[in-house]
């Protein structure tokens, strides 16, 4: 990624995000904040970066870095959600047991995924973290930034205390960097409801974001319903299930309801909500945001991400890649292409916010980054531009690879 402080850029496609796509572009840097964008003049002096597209550095919304090791997805595509999770749970007792320094193994994958992440001109992440997360990495980490969410995990009644103890330390050391600091309960069928409620309280309070899966599997609305289905048969499995714990007949809209008494929220995937869902959020769409990780909605028979709908209720979507535990790579880029194959009658230009400015809001970064402007960061992302003179998006979201 560029990060270079000072410098005049030109490119043959630059895309502002906020504004129609500039051919033959020029962007110019002073104190690594942009000072200008604009069209190419004879007589510039610039640095040329040539046949290529220059944006601002892509946002990912959503990731696990600690499964960022991992040289495929867990499990097969297509895949039932449930059975994935106990591929999920697996990998990680095996760790536990492996013999290894479990704190090492994370460490070793979370540096491979902010690596990763920049390679892949990713300028800020929204990553869910376990007890074994490295905060250094993330504390001295200068390319990238964005929001640490410690995991929260545990239905059983006893855990809500010593859960909302950790929540409480990891919101207390908050240090100011690059990174913020946030909490992921991680979904309903892994959470007492009660203490969702003491951290949605928490995040008020202490005016820090939450992310939360919500409505990823129809395994999941079946065991809000009815508690009983393949997850909770996978969860009495795997000794994670706690029959009592989350009230029968459950929707994913009253766990917006609980989710709405916090600060700021990320519902994570949400491949599942129906309209009245999508219009409650899209009525605080300042403080909820949808996050589609389209590449691991498409590894499970999901069907059809409900995109278009979305839109339609006006729900702020982001996008995120989920971990390398559900999708191939952590690519922002290659998370739009496949939305622009997958979508076609979304407007390419809407598209790209979703990876830039509309992921940027949901983190609270859309001051410093999310669209070439002047003030902003000098987070810039380069991507290859197919070999046709077309229309600059099909360009864009047909090239393949980054440079
Ligand atoms: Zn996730």
């Amino acid at each position: 990624m560029l990060t270079d402080t000072t410098a005049t850029y030109r490119a043959r496609w630059l895309f502002p995000v906020d504004r129609p796509p500039i051919k033959n572009g020029v962007v110019g840097v002073t104190n690594g904040r942009i000072t200008s964008v604009r069209t190419f003049k004879l007589g510039d002096a610039v640095t040329d970066l040539g046949d290529v597209a220059l944006l601002p550095g892509f946002i990912n919304a959503h990731a696990h870095l600690e499964f960022s090791l991992l040289k495929e997805p867990l499990g097969q595509a297509g895949m039932p959600f449930a059975d994935w999770i106990g591929e999920v749970v697996a990998y990680r007792r095996g760790l536990a047991t492996s013999g290894t320094d479990l704190a090492d193994d994370v460490r070793r994958a979370t540096e491979a995924g902010l690596r990763e992440s920049s390679d892949t001109e990713t300028a800020a992440i929204g990553e869910i973290a376990t007890a074994h997360w490295p905060a250094d990495c993330f504390e001295t980490c200068n390319e990238i930034r964005g929001t640490v969410f410690l995991e929260l995990l545990g239905l059983a009644p006893e855990r809500i205390e010593p859960l909302f103890h950790s929540a409480v330390q990891h919101v207390a050391a908050d240090r100011q960097s690059s990174f913020r600091r946030g909490l992921s309960p991680h979904a309903p069928y892994t959470v007492h409801p009660d203490l969702l409620r003491r951290v949605c309280q928490l995040s008020d309070e202490k005016q820090i974001p939450l992310a939360m899966h919500l409505a990823e599997s129809t395994a999941e609305l079946e065991l809000l319903r009815s508690q009983c289905g393949p997850l909770v048969e996978r969860l009495k499995e795997l000794g994670a299930w706690h029959s009592g714990s989350v009230p029968r007949g459950l929707r994913p809209l009253d766990y917006l309801d609980m989710l709405s008494a916090a600060h700021q929220v990320l519902v994570i995937h949400g491949n599942f909500l129906v309209r009245e869902e999508m219009d409650f959020i899209a009525a605080r769409r300042d403080r909820m945001t949808v996050v589609y990780c389209p590449r691991t909605q498409a590894y499970f028979p999901h069907g059809e991400y409900p995109l278009a709908e979305m839109f339609a209720c006006g729900v702020r979507v982001a996008v995120g890649t989920d971990s390398r535990a559900s999708n191939p790579d952590l690519s922002i880029l290659s998370e739009l292409r496949h939305i622009a194959r997958h979508h076609p009658a979304i407007e390419p230009e809407e598209i790209l916010k979703l990876g830039t400015l509309c992921s940027a809001e949901a983190l609270g970064l859309a001051e410093q980054l999310g669209t070439l402007s002047p003030g902003k960061l000098a987070a810039f992302a380069l991507a290859p531009l197919s070999e046709a003179e077309s229309d600059p998006y099909e360009s864009l979201f047909q090239g393949e690879g980054m440079t």
